[in-house]
């Protein structure tokens, strides 16, 4: 399994069953009181000042760049190599998404190829945390505040990473822009038991509008003022993830073990496998552990590995500007040779919180047998 939901559910089932239970016999279903709280709680944990809840990321995204008053053509600059969602959204909505290439040591947006995309009708970035880690926010922030640009951070991947500003200030991933979205999906780091989603962010304004948003456009009921759509978390869904958000942490932390313990397994190969490289700006939360396999040899060894009963991943296998939806809907800024490299080489183990040892020793010992090497 490349997560393990059921190990998770069967260590905290006495809190999720009770929590669960109680919204149920108080039929709290809509806007219920813990969707409030578990908002409360998601902000104060991020160090953000708003948190508001929708029904998935991928609203998430959509809301947030409706909240920004953007007209028909106006570019957004985002990664070619990431999660469809954000060039889908932009595409959605008569926006054209601008593709840079990412920094192949950490699959995230390449901060120095940025400004080449901007042109005057660039109105905001959307890095993408991948797999874990954060972008390199620094440079992204200074070119938007030259430029005049927003940032939305989409955070569905990295939620409690943290990025180390140089002269040692801290924040956390989806906070460092003008608003953050969040994921809850079933395989994301926190995770509920179904769809959920949520924005950060720190403007008054900015927070009511994206409420406003999610719940039809409305400023109080049956009073519509702009368009909206409906996109709300489940009350059960926010009960659960109430009961996980304090575990967020220890789960980064077995994440982060099991990383290690794989980087230190597969010494070694450093000619056949290159690890994950964990930047120095930023923690790594492992949503991922993503290698990339040289020589050609990925799809050899995924079917090793399956053959061997052990599950792996292409996280992504198609960059955007060659996904046949987005065809004539987006547009690439330069080479973006990465992107492409990277597609046709990741492939990501196993990552959960309930990894143990002697899993990953199987697996570490399938791959070293593949490459014909002997363990030391
Ligand atoms: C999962 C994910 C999304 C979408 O989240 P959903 O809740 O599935 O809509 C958006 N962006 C990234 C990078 C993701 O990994």
């Amino acid at each position: 399994m490349m997560v393990d939901l059921q190990t998770q559910y069967a260590t905290i089932q006495g809190e999720i069953d009770d929590a669960v239970h109680k919204v149920m016999r108080d039929c709290d279903f809509i806007n219920g009181a813990k969707v409030q709280e578990f908002g409360e709680s998601l902000a104060a944990f991020t160090g953000s000042k708003h948190a508001v809840c929708c029904a998935n990321g991928t609203d998430a995204l959509q809301i947030a760049l409706m909240a920004l008053d953007l007209n028909k053509g106006d570019e957004l600059i985002m990664p070619a190599f990431c999660y469809a969602a954000a060039v889908e959204v932009t595409a959605f909505l008569g926006l054209k998404a601008v593709l840079v290439d990412v920094d192949p040591a950490t699959y995230n947006i390449d901060a120095r190829k940025i400004e080449a995309a901007i042109s005057n009708k660039t109105r905001a970035i959307i890095p993408v945390h991948l797999f874990g880690q954060s972008c390199d926010m620094l440079p992204i922030n200074n070119i938007c505040k030259k430029n005049n640009l927003i940032i939305i951070e989409d955070n569905a991947q990295s939620l409690g990473a943290v990025y180390s500003f140089p002269d040692g200030e801290k924040k956390q991933t989806g906070t460092m822009g003008n608003i953050g979205t969040l994921s809850f999906f079933p395989t994301k780091n926190l995770a509920c038991y179904g769809d959920g989603g949520a924005m950060l962010c720190n403007d008054d304004k900015v927070a009511a509008k994206l409420k406003m948003i999610a719940s039809h456009g409305q400023s109080k009921k049956y009073q519509h003022d702009i368009i909206g759509c409906n996109s709300r978390l489940d009350t059960l869904q926010a009960a659960i993830l109430s009961v996980k958000l304090p575990y967020l942490n220890q789960y980064a932390a077995r994440r982060q073990a099991a990383a290690a313990y794989y980087k230190k397994g597969l010494e070694g190969l450093e000619n056949e496998i290159l690890m994950p490289l964990e930047a120095p700006f930023s923690t790594h939360v492992f949503h991922q552990f993503t290698m990339q396999i040289l020589h050609s040899r990925r799809e050899q060894l995924k079917a090793f590995l399956q053959k061997e009963g052990i599950p792996s991943m292409v996280y992504y296998p198609i960059p955007l500007h060659k996904q046949k939806a987005y065809e004539n809907l987006v547009c690439a800024s330069g080479s973006l040779k990465h992107s492409d490299m990277l597609c046709k080489t990741v492939l990501s183990l196993p990552m959960h919180s309930e990894l143990e040892n002697k899993q990953m020793d199987f697996i570490i010992e399938k791959i070293h047998a593949f490459f014909g090497s002997k363990i030391i």
